[in-house]
């Protein structure tokens, strides 16, 4: 029988969402007190999490709920970072799997069925 592998959860400081933590944008206070953007889910530090979509970044910034969670002022670099980070999607992420859907499969199947009378 397969294990059931835990997935690590955390709440977004914005929305209150609980999701995945790799599905979250860490913010990290580290021991230093700097702030940082942690891509990589492994610098130690206070860690507060933002989903990575603007409204929740926005909100996180706007309200000033990170600077709280961590106790620091966002830098202007961090709250840019953030939002730049939105553009794009962290480089880790699988690549995005095109699903055909049933419609498409159906007909795909149907044509191949045609074709097999002329191979
Ligand atoms: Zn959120």
């Amino acid at each position: 029988m397969p294990k059931v592998r835990r997935v690590p959860q955390r709440q977004c400081v914005a929305c209150g969402q609980v999701r995945a933590k790799r599905d979250l944008v860490r913010v990290v206070r580290t021991a230093q007190g700097d702030v940082r953007i942690d891509r990589t889910g492994k610098l130690s530090g206070r860690g507060a999490y933002v989903c990575p979509e603007t409204a929740c970044v926005d909100r996180a910034l706007g309200e000033g709920r990170l600077a709280r969670m961590l106790e620091r002022e966002m830098p202007d670099d961090i709250a840019q970072g953030l939002r730049d980070a939105m553009a794009r999607p962290a480089p880790q992420r699988p690549p995005m799997v095109h699903r055909i859907t049933l419609a498409q499969a159906a007909e795909s199947r149907e044509r191949s069925k045609h074709r097999g009378g002329l191979l």
